[in-house]
């Protein structure tokens, strides 16, 4: 109940963040026009993953009209799957857009988080001093760039870095160029050196499942029929293509026994069985663990790209980096002139090392020591009017996760709203809710696709997915609306 005697309290919002989930907070806040918003970004463009990976081939393998916000349909997308630059011009758009950018500060990353007298005292990297009344952690998930403990990496004597830190310095064409890393990254990217390079060499520990995607370009036609009529936009985004596509998904990775499992299951192995035409290859590229345990690798061509006579596969355990190659645990050498780690992210970090500070000292490492969770990914037990987007336990997998930030968005709204109504001074999720959701999503997570035994950055210290394990549809009716009694209000 709100309390009609009161005036709306006005809150000061600090954001962390200025990726696609910031970005959406900062303007639905905008919209709003009833708080003040500011937005902390350690970098010195807003962007987030896309600002990020700059690499060759990168693209976004969800759909692009299903990959933006739903209050933006963006009629320009060049093909069925976005380039990533052209995703951060469309993120770069939103903020002129809407307005946004003189919220945003640049540079300045927020190195700790204390709530103290009722509110958040944050502090930056430049020594920028605020307090505010709500947080929205909107950090991301893959921001910290795993390099690998591999002996004598340094000893390397060409160029080297990971994806996310492209050295566009360095010369591509006509060099012999090895890739590390064989998730979305590593394929895309081979499939973008292949040609350019005079030799490309993917290294893989473990060989992927390869979903075959199809990748076609839009024709000017087709984009001026999407600006004509949004409806054509809509008919993707949320049409029975898509929707079923993400339906059916998300029930073979919550019942890997379950028919769409076993559909997709078959269309891997009917990939790799006709299209690599080599049985040599064919064997070494056929992984020992079962689709969509990791994340499915979309591909429209990464079979094609590998039977290239200038491409090399090569599978197995990398013994140590040498001034000139790749030195394998079976004694070859693969000499090459540029390494590029595609081995992916510190998932489980998340925010950190941020210091988080909430309520009797409550300690976010201490808190997430074990493992990251967050109550629908969005609160946590002690940490009062402290919000993630995107955050642990939330769904992951191969479709928008522009759609489950709104829709977190649109729950953290209401919990602001209480705020904002004088319902409460602080709000997070109870110690009793948080424990319970946790007991059964890690029951629920165990049965999973992911923990039937591969390795991912879906797992978590004691190897139990920490993603969502429910379906697609649970999430949306969990994030409707805020069970309030599940929450402690204090006044
Ligand atoms: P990733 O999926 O975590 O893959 C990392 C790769 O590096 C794996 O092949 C891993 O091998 C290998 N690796 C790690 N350490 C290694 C070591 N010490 N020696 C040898 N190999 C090592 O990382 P990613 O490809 O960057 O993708 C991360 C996530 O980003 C994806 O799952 C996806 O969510 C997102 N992404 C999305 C898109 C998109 O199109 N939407 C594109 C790129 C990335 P093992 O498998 O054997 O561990």
């Amino acid at each position: 109940m709100s309390n009609p005697d009161r005036a709306p309290r006005q809150l000061r919002v600090g954001i962390i963040g200025a990726g696609m989930a910031g970005i959406l907070a900062a303007i639905r806040l905008r919209q709003q026009g009833r708080h003040e918003v500011i937005v902390y970004e350690k970098a010195d463009r807003i962007g987030g993953t896309w600002r990020e990976n700059t690499y060759p081939g990168l693209n976004c393998d969800v759909p692009a009209h299903a990959y933006t916000y739903s209050f933006a349909p963006n009629p320009e997308w060049s093909s069925f799957l976005a380039p990533g630059p052209e995703i951060q011009r469309y993120f770069e758009d939103q903020v002129a857009h809407h307005g946004i950018g003189s919220l945003i500060r640049l540079g300045q990353e927020v190195k700790s988080c204390v709530w103290r007298d009722g509110r958040w005292h944050i502090e930056t990297s430049k020594g920028v001093k605020d307090a505010v009344d709500v947080v929205i952690v909107a950090t991301g998930v893959l921001h910290h760039p795993n390099l690998p403990q591999i002996e004598g990496l340094e000893s390397f004597a060409g160029a080297k870095f990971h994806t996310a830190r492209w050295d566009h310095s360095v010369p591509l064409d006509g060099r012999r160029i090895g890739i590390i890393g064989n998730g979305s990254t590593g394929v895309q990217l081979v499939s973008a050196l292949a040609g350019r390079a005079s030799r490309v060499v993917h290294i893989q520990r473990s060989p992927q499942w390869i979903m075959p995607m199809p990748n076609d370009p839009y024709t000017d036609e087709q984009r001026a029929a999407f600006r004509q009529d949004p409806k054509l936009i809509d008919e993707i985004r949320y049409g029975e293509w898509y929707t079923e596509r993400v339906r059916r998904f998300t029930e073979a990775i919550i019942d890997h026994d379950s028919a769409p499992m076993h559909e997709i299951e078959a269309i891997v192995l009917e990939n790799l069985e006709s299209n690599v035409r080599d049985p040599v290859l064919r064997e070494k590229l056929r992984p020992g663990y079962r689709a969509a345990c990791k994340r499915l690798i979309y591909s429209p061509d990464y079979y094609e790209v590998v039977q290239r006579p200038d491409v090399d596969v090569v599978v197995g355990a990398i013994e140590r980096i040498e001034p000139a190659g790749v030195r394998m645990r079976d004694g070859a050498l693969h000499e090459v002139d540029v390494l590029a780690l595609a081995t992916g992210f510190k998932a489980h970090l998340y925010m950190r090392p941020m210091l988080v500070q909430g309520r009797d000292d409550a300690d976010l490492d201490r808190l997430w020591a074990r493992h990251a969770t967050a109550y629908l990914g969005i609160s946590l037990p002690g940490f009062p009017n402290f919000f993630m987007i995107n955050g642990p336990t939330g769904p992951v997998g191969n479709f928008s996760l522009i759609d489950i930030a709104e829709r977190q968005w649109g729950y953290i709204e209401q919990l602001i709203g209480a705020l904002e109504a004088g319902r409460c001074r602080e709000i997070s999720v109870s110690a009793a809710t948080m424990k319970d959701y946790d007991e059964r999503r890690i029951a629920a997570a165990r049965k999973t696709i992911f923990a039937t035994g591969c390795s991912s950055w879906y797992l978590d210290a004691d190897g139990v997915p920490s993603s969502w394990p429910w379906s697609y549809d649970a999430f949306a009716s969990e994030t409707a609306a805020p069970r309030f009694h599940e929450f402690d209000l204090t006044a």
